[in-house]
């Protein structure tokens, strides 16, 4: 065991925050981290909340979209405590709040993770290789393509994923929203703010959408609902033109002039750094049990990187809760094993 296995003994496992001198000058990093936490949605800054209060000095890796997906969403509505909050500035109070309790965050992303620990070792896209004794996996997921002609060389010109980021440039525009989701309507009813008109095409003839975003659109004026269809293909020279669309029930296919297409039809685990080395379910999702723990000692995982039921803020927050007061009592356990004449 490394002599910078620096974890404080009294470990406060208590709900009180321990004592932490906000204004004290940042000591060096430890040569091999307490633990590292890959990913910055609400599951990794719960985690490095929680890890830091209990003073170990957590190392979150941020990854390319600081946030999450939370930071790409509109109004978010169902966080406890917060009756209404923009998805951005939720995920920023998140990330101060983590900073104020000693997280240290890298602007970075992680490129491999060698899961043959402790000590596991995480290297990262600019060349930066780390060393910890505990691991939060939170890399959360990332949106569903279509995998249509036309929507790869069209994204940026048209085609998009993220309302909030896109939906300006759209003003007294067409657009289509593909999928039949919470996040489908939520964004819809976004993309009315600026959009002429919003045209959702959904694969069947029912919304899969909770009862208060459904009566919300199907309330709205812009918003009509193309229902039994999917988009064949995006079509356009620069920019999108238009859409193919066939109806799954009668099987015919039209052409329809739009200015954008929307896609939200779900999402995928961000599992690239845990293939063939941590188990996984059938859909990529990484398995763990009831405390947040992998196939791995010392690899914990929470959000939606393990979740593909719940995938809420709410609920990565708490999973993140979870996986790091498992770590911190790993990290107690594996220093105690540490000492001279220990029998375990
Ligand atoms: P989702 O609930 O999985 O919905 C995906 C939608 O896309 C479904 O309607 C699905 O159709 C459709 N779809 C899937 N693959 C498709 C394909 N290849 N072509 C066409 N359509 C396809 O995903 P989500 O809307 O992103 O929501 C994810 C999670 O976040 C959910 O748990 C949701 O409740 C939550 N969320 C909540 C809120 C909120 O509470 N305000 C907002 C956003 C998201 P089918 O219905 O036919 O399967």
């Amino acid at each position: 065991m490394s002599s910078n296995f620096n974890l404080d003994l009294n470990l406060n496992l208590s709900s009180e925050a321990p004592d932490v001198d906000l204004e004290a000058p940042a000591e060096p990093r430890p040569a091999i981290e307490n633990v590292i936490i890959i990913g910055s949605g609400p599951a990794g800054w719960s985690a490095a909340i929680y890890t830091a209060r209990a003073n170990l000095r957590p190392l979150l890796i941020a990854g390319n979209e600081v946030g999450g997906q939370i930071a790409l969403t509109t109004e978010v509505e169902n966080y406890p405590g917060l009756e209404s909050i923009q998805g951005p500035e939720l995920a920023a109070q998140m990330q101060k709040q983590a900073e104020r309790f000693g997280t240290e965050v890298l602007l970075d992303y992680v490129t491999e993770l060698d899961a043959d620990g402790p000590p596991f070792t995480v290297r990262t896209a600019s060349g930066k290789e780390f060393r910890a004794n505990a691991i939060i996996a939170a890399t959360g997921a990332s949106p569903r393509r279509l995998g249509v002609a036309g929507e790869e060389r069209l994204t940026g010109r048209g085609v998009s994923y993220c309302a909030t980021c896109d939906g300006f440039f759209f003003r007294g525009k067409d657009v289509i929203v593909v999928g039949g989701g919470d996040s489908a309507l939520q964004e819809g009813l976004f993309l009315t703010k600026f959009a002429a008109r919003v045209r959702i095409v959904h694969r069947r003839d029912q919304l899969r959408a909770g009862a208060t975003l459904q009566r919300r659109a199907q309330e709205n004026p812009k918003i009509e609902f193309v229902w039994n269809s999917v988009v064949e293909s995006i079509n356009g020279e620069k920019k999108v033109e238009s859409v193919r669309l066939k109806n799954l029930v009668s099987g015919e296919t039209t052409d329809t002039a739009t200015d954008g297409v929307f896609v939200y039809i779900g999402h995928l685990p961000n599992n690239q750094l845990f293939l063939d080395k941590l188990a996984m379910d059938e859909q990529g999702y990484l398995i763990t049990d009831k405390l947040m723990r992998t196939s791995a000692p010392g690899i914990f995982a929470a959000g939606e990187i393990q979740d593909h039921r719940f995938k809420q803020a709410a609920t990565s927050a708490g999973q993140g809760v979870a996986a790091a007061m498992e770590a911190e009592k790993y990290l107690a356990e594996l220093e105690d094993r540490a000492y001279p004449g220990h029998k375990g």
